[in-house]
């Protein structure tokens, strides 16, 4: 990551992300190389998914080429292979995580899974009629339904958690919904849409302080930057691969041991038991206990392998990258008239809303299509963020670490013909 020559060739301004080369990186993703009517591909719809490497397509290709058979069954050969490397890859997550044991690392198919496993296991046996769950104005609503559906399972209250017009956690309201009966709070780490960064620690400060347990929905921020479950001391943290340059099918729960222990199985099934007959069966620990049945054994290695990308990369280094893409992008999009950006809070991660006071924001993700520039339109799985904020739906454009200064440009040369045919 020691040339800098791209960052130092690139047109306009200065880069501040010099140790990272970001052509380097794109060599690494195939998909790159395609073209979208005739135009070179411009990614910008990472934060829905994200592409993936070659490290990661190749070593799911290895595995099923050479090392695939059921984990956790067999005593042959094959079969200890492909568990060894579906452990290693909890290995490598707990390690992403710091997490302090790989038995708090819990594989689920995705982020929603984790939730619901959350929701499901320990709010089904923890809470009781009368108690309160926070969540904030920003959630995904992969971090609303699970809790609603437990509220009208358990008569709970769930309260939501404001921000500001411009995208910014309220911490202050947040502290004065909090009261003897909350028990939990949900909050993204990273919002979707508006790319705010959530106050973390001093949301975790004060929910334990008012004896509540802390769930982040981390998405899009481990993408994005370091996260540190220790240091943080939230009580969960889910994450989807396929946002992280990952397979999809393969998410994480973190829990912290002690409340994994105490909680009880989500699903029932082979592969979480330690013994079944017709009258009883005893389960297995954790981490087996969560993971019933076959799991998504090479989408979880496949996993691994994109966890050990980016950890090369270096997290802070694309944080860094990325912080200047968004800047960039910011000022690009800020100089097209009639656009509005949604979300501009100063702690925020490289995700850029916006809408056009010309043109809906299907259409205009339907005309720049043609000039190969893929962004999402639409209400982005957080219809009641839409409606605090007085929208239907948002454009979306979202900087992974394959995207450079470049395609801000594209994009930007593209909203103009959408101002020019829209008027
Ligand atoms: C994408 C996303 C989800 C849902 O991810 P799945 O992989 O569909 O489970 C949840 N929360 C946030 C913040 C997201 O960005």
């Amino acid at each position: 990551m020691s040339d800098t020559t791209e960052v130092m060739d690139m047109r306009p301004g200065d880069s501040g992300a010099a140790a990272f080369d970001v052509e380097r990186v794109r060599a690494d993703f195939p998909i790159l190389n395609e073209t979208v009517h005739g135009r070179p591909l411009v990614f910008l719809d990472s934060a829905a998914s994200a592409q993936k490497p070659r490290q990661v397509i190749d070593t799911v290709r290895h595995v099923y080429e050479h090392e695939y058979a059921n984990v956790h069954r067999g005593a042959y050969h094959l079969s200890e292979r492909a568990t060894a490397l579906y452990e290693g890859a909890r290995d490598k997550v707990r390690d992403f995580l710091n997490a302090r044991d790989r038995k708090e690392i819990i594989f689920t198919s995705n982020v929603t899974e984790a939730i619901n496993l959350v929701a499901k296991s320990w709010g089904r046996a923890f809470l009781e009629e009368g108690d309160e769950i926070i969540i904030s104005e920003m959630e995904h609503h992969s971090n609303i339904v699970p809790w609603q559906m437990l509220r009208d399972e358990k008569g709970l209250t769930l309260k939501i958690a404001p921000v500001s017009d411009d995208g910014v956690f309220l911490l202050d309201d947040f502290e004065r919904l909090l009261t003897e009966r909350t028990k939990l709070v949900a909050i993204t780490h990273v919002s979707n849409v508006l790319g705010t960064i959530t106050p973390a620690e001093e949301i975790v400060r004060l929910a334990h302080d008012a004896g509540a347990k802390v769930l982040f929905d981390g998405a899009q921020a481990v993408v994005h930057m370091p996260v540190d479950v220790q240091a943080l001391d939230c009580d969960f943290y889910g994450f989807t691969g396929h946002k992280l340059y990952g397979p999809s099918g393969i998410g994480v729960l973190y829990g912290k041991a002690e409340l994994l222990d105490a909680m009880p199985p989500f699903l029932g099934g082979g592969d979480m038991i330690r013994s079944v007959t017709f009258e009883k069966t005893t389960y297995a620990p954790l981490p087996a206990k969560f993971e019933a049945g076959t799991p998504p054994i090479v989408q979880a290695i496949g996993l691994g392998a994109a966890i050990d990308y980016v950890s090369e990369l270096g997290l802070a280094n694309i944080a860094a990258h990325e912080r200047d893409l968004l800047t960039y992008a910011t000022q690009r999009l800020a100089s097209v008239e009639g656009l509005r950006l949604i979300g501009t809070a100063p702690d925020k991660a490289s995700v850029a809303s916006f809408t056009m006071e010309s043109a809906h924001p299907h259409d205009i993700s339907t005309v720049i299509d043609r000039a190969g520039v893929a962004i999402r339109a639409g209400h982005h799985c957080a219809e009641p963020l839409m409606a605090r904020l007085g929208l239907v739906a948002t454009a979306r454009a979202s900087f992974g670490i394959y995207n450079r200064r470049e395609d801000a440009d594209v994009l930007v040369e593209a909203l103009e013909t959408v101002r020019e045919i829209f008027g």
